[in-house]
């Protein structure tokens, strides 16, 4: 799992293979019924799709990171936790005049990209994104506004690309028997873990 497999897991539809972890205030995270109008940058043929891990250590107070998985002996699948399917794009906030990244399920993107091929393009005209709900009954609404220019972009635009980039599977097995250890015992059997 070198560095390299990373150029193989971009482009919507191709199955991910590696990544790492992700976090920090660039993504964009609603509550329920907050709202917000984003322009996409990313146009949608580099959209970046990747199976991603939630992890939370139990036996720490600190909130839980994401994980790019690797799939072929990840660590984290062995131990249990189901990776979920994410696609990412970078965005630009209007109001908040920022780069963000938005980070959203399958089910999102079915319909947003939908819309991007009605229009032919993901970057013509910005979307008001909002959420409603909390856990499983999370859901997004999106309505697309009037066709625009794109705004000027203030700040860096992060690289897609890098921010998934994987973790080795010894560091996610890492995480995963640190996790183990801090936790008092009791979780499930993941002895079959090699050390390293
Ligand atoms: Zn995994």
């Amino acid at each position: 799992m070198g560095e390299d497999g990373v150029g193989s897991i971009y482009f919507q539809g191709t199955d991910p293979i590696e990544n790492r972890q992700v976090g920090g205030g660039q993504f964009i995270q609603l509550k329920d019924q907050e709202k917000v109008i984003v322009f996409f940058v990313t146009p949608m043929e580099k959209l970046v799709s990747v199976y991603e891990h939630f992890w939370q250590d139990p036996g720490s107070e600190e909130s839980g990171k994401s994980y790019t998985c690797i799939r072929e002996g990840c660590p984290m699948c062995q131990a249990g936790n189901k990776p979920r399917y994410v696609t990412m794009a970078v965005v630009y906030n209007i109001e908040e005049k920022k780069v963000q990244v938005l980070k959203m399920g399958i089910k999102f993107w079915k319909n947003q990209v939908e819309a991007f091929k009605a229009y032919g393009s993901a970057n013509d005209r910005p979307y008001q994104i909002k959420r409603t709900g909390e856990g499983f009954n999370t859901s997004y609404h999106t309505i697309s506004l009037e066709k625009s220019e794109m705004p000027k972009i203030e700040g860096e635009v992060p690289d897609l690309m890098e921010l998934i980039k994987a973790l080795s599977r010894e560091e996610l097995a890492a995480i995963v028997g640190g996790s183990r250890d801090n936790s008092g015992g009791g979780s499930q059997g993941n002895n079959e873990l090699a050390p390293y």
